[in-house]
């Protein structure tokens, strides 16, 4: 089972938010996870409404979550919150290759390759979000527990 924590968060409307969308994804979250903490970063200097980071060898993601995300629609925060989810899914590979793959080119030539490489990682986390989105979530049956 993936330990959830979550931090920071001093209004508990918020946080309910924040559990609203995240709790019903949690079965979707991939084996190599074993823990998830959540963070709310209210600095406001940012234009975004969540971002996540993992550490693989620590078998742990860190979703932050900014003001902007509790300005969206209902839609759009399950949209944001598959989209992290995606993001472990994706991550393993994306942190070899940045890790990597990237480190063996410099110069201009490794900024774009870099660049493209955001996008495109980018592009492929938000089609699996969007196709992901098109699915209730809780009537998708299975032996896993969140
Ligand atoms: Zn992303």
């Amino acid at each position: 089972m993936i330990q959830v924590s979550y931090n920071f968060f001093d209004n508990p409307a918020l946080l309910e938010i924040v559990k609203t969308h995240l709790t019903p994804l949690l079965p979707l979250l991939p084996s190599w996870l074993d823990s998830v903490c959540v963070e709310s970063f209210m600095s406001g200097d940012d234009q975004q409404a969540m971002d996540i980071t993992l550490s693989i060898p620590y078998r742990r993601a860190s979703i932050r979550v900014y003001p902007d995300f509790f300005d969206a629609s209902p839609s759009m925060l399950h949209e944001m919150v598959l989209h992290e989810v995606a993001h472990t899914w994706t991550g393993p590979v994306t942190e070899w290759v940045r890790s990597r793959l990237l480190e063996r080119f410099s110069g201009d030539h490794k900024e774009t390759l870099r660049d493209e490489f955001e996008e495109r990682v980018e592009a492929m986390t938000q089609s699996l979000a969007v196709t992901l989105a098109q699915f209730d979530i809780s009537t998708i049956e299975g032996s896993a527990e969140a």
